[in-house]
């Protein structure tokens, strides 16, 4: 299958307006760019005049305004919801109720009370960043959770959920940025909708205690193996060459996971001073969730047997870390 023959724009892309992407998908960005979002959500719309709607967004008004524009003399059939963060699901409420359609999803978010969500006081050192930079970007290390989202069918992996009106679309089940993460495959098109678990222009957030590293690399093995056309991210550009992008994803992961291991064959270490190391490239603003990140591989190395925590607890945010001997 040939390359897609429109030109996509993403670093400049605009806000609010429907943007046909492909012979039939629009794309919405929601002005609500961040560290999280790049230049915002890109809420897809399948088919012409009876459409499928994947991750409706935020609550912002002028993303509700726009899409109650967009979708004015269409019909929407389904909404699929990729997972339950605060960018990608809450809209759904409104749009259902608007529309009369089901939502679909996986689940809804996890149950997470009672589990670690600890994080570490601010660190003065962050302080230094300009100032430009902290009115641009959220301080949250974590993206938030739209824990009210339930959907009305809920989907199984495998599953060609939705056939109808020429759009046929079957569940990818991609546990690792949460684990009621979906991909959608839409055949017509070859394309796989990835949501949060492949991003267009950076790696993909993977938090404990919901986000885990071993599904996560599970599941990029398991989009690799699908040998899709194109993949369509909710944030940033679409992946046209999906397997030679989704390999090099894959060995950012594991490149990472060797420099944890390098470090500490220097000696024990906390994942504040792991990320001081590994991250001295990256804007300090970016060093909060990268901790949450290392602490997902340290979980994953933990299960994996090579790494210990030294007063052999299991890994926490705080712990002190060394290689199995
Ligand atoms: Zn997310």
């Amino acid at each position: 299958m040939s390359k897609i023959p429109f030109v996509v724009r993403i670093d400049n892309a605009p806000h609010a307006v429907a943007e046909q992407v492909s012979p039939t998908i629009q794309r919405v960005i929601a002005n609500n760019p961040s560290k999280f979002t790049y230049r915002g959500t890109g809420t897809y719309i399948i088919g012409d005049t009876n459409v499928v709607v994947i991750d409706p967004g935020p609550l912002l008004d002028s993303h509700r305004d726009a899409l109650d524009e967009i979708l004015s003399n269409r019909t929407v059939q389904a909404i699929v919801v990729t997972h339950c963060h605060a960018d990608h699901s809450p809209l759904a409420e409104w749009l259902k109720t608007k529309t009369g359609a089901q939502t679909y999803a996986i689940g809804p978010h996890a149950d997470i009370t009672g589990l670690d969500i600890e994080d570490f006081e601010d660190d003065p050192d962050e302080d230094s960043q300009d100032d430009a930079e902290k009115t641009t970007v959220s301080d949250e290390p974590r993206e938030t959770i739209d824990v009210a989202f339930q959907p009305d069918v809920i989907v199984k992996d495998g599953e060609t959920f939705f056939d109808s009106h020429g759009i046929t679309l079957t569940a990818v089940w991609t546990p690792g940025h949460t684990s009621n993460h979906l991909c959608v495959a839409y055949a017509q098109e070859h394309a796989l909708f990835t949501g949060d678990h492949i991003m267009g222009w950076s790696t993909t957030v993977v938090s404990p205690p919901d986000g885990d590293m071993r599904s996560y690399m599970a599941s990029l093995d398991k989009v690799i193996n699908r040998k899709d056309a194109i993949l369509w991210p909710t944030h940033g550009a679409p992946v046209t060459e999906p397997i030679e992008f989704l390999q090099a994803y894959r060995q950012h992961r594991l490149e990472r996971e060797q420099q944890i291991i390098d470090a500490l064959q220097i000696g024990p270490r906390n994942i504040q001073e792991l990320v001081k190391e590994m991250y001295v490239d990256v804007a300090k603003a970016l060093h909060k969730p990268a901790r949450r990140s290392v602490w997902s591989h340290l979980i994953k190395l933990h299960q994996d047997g090579v790494v210990v925590v030294a007063n052999g607890s299991d890994p926490k945010l705080k712990s002190l870390y060394k290689l199995k001997t």
